[in-house]
C-alpha cells in the first residue's frame, strides 16, 4: 500500500464515519449545534475510526516495511555470502581482491602509503599428509582466525587461495608494515595448534611489499610474490620486504 492510497483510505474511511455519525445524530435529534455536540461529534469519530484505519491502513502499511528490510537483509547477506570464503569464514579470493583494488585506488588519489603482504602456510602438505585433509582445514581456519586477530581496522585479510592469505594495510608504511606482519608471523607460530593429539606448531612465511603509484594490481601482487618466495627459499617462518626497484630487496 502506497503512502497515497493509504491517505486515501483515511480520508474515505473518516467520510464514512462521519457520515454515519451525523446521520445516527440527526436521527436521535441531536445534530451538532453546541461545542459539546462537536466535542461528542469528534469523540464518537475518533472511537469509530480508530479500529479500521489500524486494520485497513497502518497494519498493511508495517507488514509491507517489514518484507522490505527483509528483502534487503536477505540481498545483503546474499552479497556478504558471495565475498566470504566457507571454510575460514574470513573473506575469499573476490572479497580481498575488491578490498586491495579500492585500498590501490585511495593509495592514488591520496598519496597515503598502502603496505600489501602474503602470507602461506610453511610446509602445508606436509600437515595434511601427516593429519588428514580435515586437520589441514582445521589449521587454516586456525590461522585466519589468528591474522584476522592480530589486524585492527581498516586492515583486511582474506583467503587468496588454497593455503595463501593476501593482507592489505592503508595507510601503512613498509616499516609499519613490517612490523605488522611480524606480529602475524610470531603470532601464528605461538598458536598451540592441536594436531594427532598433541600441541603441534605451524609457522606461516610472509612477503610483503609497498604500493607504488601508477602500478596495477598484476605489478603489485608479482613483487609480493618475489618476497613470499624469497622468504621461502630463505628457510620459512620468515617475513621478506621487498621493496622497488626489485633489486633493492631486503630480507629479515
Ligand atoms: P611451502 O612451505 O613451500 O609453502 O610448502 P607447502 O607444502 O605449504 O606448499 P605446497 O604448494 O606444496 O602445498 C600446498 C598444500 O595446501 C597442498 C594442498 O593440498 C593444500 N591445500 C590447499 N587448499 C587446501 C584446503 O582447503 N584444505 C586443506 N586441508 N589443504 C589445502
Ligand atoms: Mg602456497
Ligand atoms: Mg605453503
Amino acid at each position: 500500500m502506497t503512502a497515497v492510497w493509504a491517505t486515501a483510505a483515511i480520508v474515505g474511511i473518516a467520510f464514512l464515519a462521519e457520515l454515519v455519525i451525523t446521520a445516527s445524530l440527526s436521527a436521535f435529534g441531536r445534530l451538532p449545534q453546541s461545542a459539546s455536540d462537536f466535542v461528542l461529534d469528534a469523540l464518537l469519530l475518533a472511537a469509530l475510526i480508530a479500529a479500521p484505519i489500524y486494520w485497513l491502513v497502518l497494519k498493511p502499511l508495517r507488514r509491507e516495511y517489514e518484507k522490505r528490510v527483509q528483502a534487503e537483509r536477505r540481498a545483503e547477506d546474499l552479497g556478504q555470502l558471495a565475498i566470504t570464503d566457507p571454510l575460514t569464514r574470513i573473506m575469499n579470493r573476490r572479497g580481498i581482491t575488491v578490498s586491495v583494488l579500492d585500498a590501490m585506488a585511495q593509495a592514488e588519489r591520496y598519496g597515503n602509503p598502502l603496505a600489501v603482504a602474503m602470507a602461506d602456510i610453511d610446509h602445508f602438505k606436509q600437515v595434511n599428509d601427516t593429519y588428514g585433509h580435515e586437520a589441514g582445514d582445521k589449521v587454516l581456519s586456525e590461522i585466519a582466525s589468528v591474522l584476522s586477530e592480530s589486524l585492527r581496522m581498516p586492515d583486511k585479510v582474506g583467503r587468496y587461495g588454497g593455503e595463501e592469505f593476501l593482507v592489505v594495510l592503508p595507510h601503512t608504511t613498509l616499516a609499519q608494515g613490517r612490523k605488522i606482519a611480524e606480529r602475524m608471523r610470531s603470532a601464528v607460530g605461538a598458536w598451540p595448534f592441536e594436531l594427532g593429539g598433541k600441541q603441534t606448531s605451524v609457522t606461516i612465511s610472509i612477503g610483503l611489499t609497498q604500493f607504488q603509484k601508477g602500478e596495477d594490481l598484476e605489478q603489485l601482487l608479482s613483487r609480493v610474490d618475489r618476497a613470499l618466495y624469497q622468504a621461502k627459499a630463505g628457510g620459512r617462518n620468515l617475513v621478506v620486504t621487498e621493496k622497488i626497484p626489485a633489486r633493492s630487496a631486503s630480507r629479515a
